[in-house]
């Protein structure tokens, strides 16, 4: 089958960003060494780029699992410009294609069906869904809000600012000008994008199923370390209006826990949870599906077993009758000889 043209803007920002930061980096930590404060400007766009992605795009504008103040929206929505991720509603409405045909090989548009590259990052590179590149039907309550509007019909010029802008800012006010490019530039829009590029790929294949195996999400706490709490993907595909994914206090869940302060500050409101009950139901439904099939499956090896211990021991009593039929027989044989001679010996 031909595959779709490729989309080269897409490819070469990925692949341009990807190559700077692996050879620039280590050249500039070589060549100039360890500069404190590039790394903590690093950490915070870092933060805020990704907090954005997943408190914003995803569980603010895509699930819609509480509502926000506008300057907490106008702060994603720069933060969303920073992680070079498309602009929130464009993001959304994938998204919520995502979770509509999850894990169908045509409709859901990161289908971990296609492969884990295609899920990570190949769904991009080629005009896939062309039809519906621009048709946000599925996100008309986002076109409701200003904000998101905003940063949709501005979003080249805002990405380039704080992608560009930002960390020239950084590079003048540290006099690290190459350094602030490359790290809290290049490096951390390759670090934020594969980060959360590792949900749509590695949170489809690696972790635990915990509340369903309707589809391939799973629950995986490593991940969650370094995607601000996305890493409970299994939770969240099954109770995608809840604003937590790792719904357990003890869960690495940053986003959830902005969330929280957010809304004791009365920035954010309506946090919405799924029901507790519906929650423990989903959990042990799962756990006696796995012991049934586990029952299910010793069950199986005990009759295999039992077939094998049958079949031996067919073929052990068969093998004995033979062995006592032919010393039966050797034993007559021998008594007819003897019969024989004390017949010719009282005939002598
Ligand atoms: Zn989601
Ligand atoms: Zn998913």
């Amino acid at each position: 089958m031909k595959k779709p043209p490729l989309l080269w803007l897409n490819v070469s920002v990925f692949l341009i960003t990807f190559l700077v930061a692996l050879v620039g980096v280590p050249w500039y930590l070589i060549s100039v060494g360890f500069v404190p404060s590039l790394w903590i400007a690093f950490a915070v766009l870092a933060v805020w780029a990704g907090i954005s992605i997943t408190a914003g795009y995803h569980r603010l504008w895509s699930h819609r699992t509480y509502d926000a103040h506008w300057s907490v929206r106008l702060i994603f929505a720069l933060g969303g410009a920073l992680a070079l991720q498309n602009s929130a509603l464009h993001w959304s409405s994938d998204h919520r294609e995502h979770h509509k045909h999850v894990d169908h090989i045509d409709d859901d548009p990161y289908s971990i069906s296609r492969g884990f590259w295609f899920a990570h990052i190949g769904w991009m590179l080629r005009e896939y869904q062309s039809q519906r590149y621009s048709d946000y039907r599925n996100a008309k309550d986002l076109q409701n809000d200003p904000i998101v509007m905003w940063q949709h019909k501005h979003y080249l010029t805002l990405t380039l600012m704080m992608n560009i802008g930002v960390p020239i800012l950084i590079g003048l006010l540290s006099g690290h000008f190459w350094g602030a490019l490359l790290i809290a530039g290049f490096l951390r829009v390759v670090f934020g994008h594969h980060s959360t590029f590792l949900i749509n790929s590695l949170a489809h294949v690696w972790g635990r199923q915990t509340y369903t195996d309707r589809n391939s999400a799973r629950d995986n706490g490593v991940l969650a370390l370094f995607t601000f709490g996305e890493g409970y993907h299994n939770f969240h595909h099954i109770f995608s209006g809840d604003y937590r994914n790792g719904v357990r206090w003890y869960h690495f869940d940053p986003t959830k826990w902005l969330i929280a302060v957010l809304s004791w500050c009365k920035l954010a409101g309506n946090l919405k949870r799924a029901n507790p009950y519906q929650i423990e139901k989903a959990r042990l439904d799962m756990m006696m599906k796995r012991l049934s099939l586990r029952k299910h499956s010793m069950a199986e090896r005990l009759q295999q077993e039992y077939d094998v211990i049958l079949d031996e021991m067919r073929d052990y009593y068969q093998s004995r009758k033979r062995w006592v039929a032919r010393r039966r027989s050797i034993r007559a044989l021998k008594h007819g000889h003897d019969m024989q001679r004390v017949q010719s010996d009282s005939s002598a």
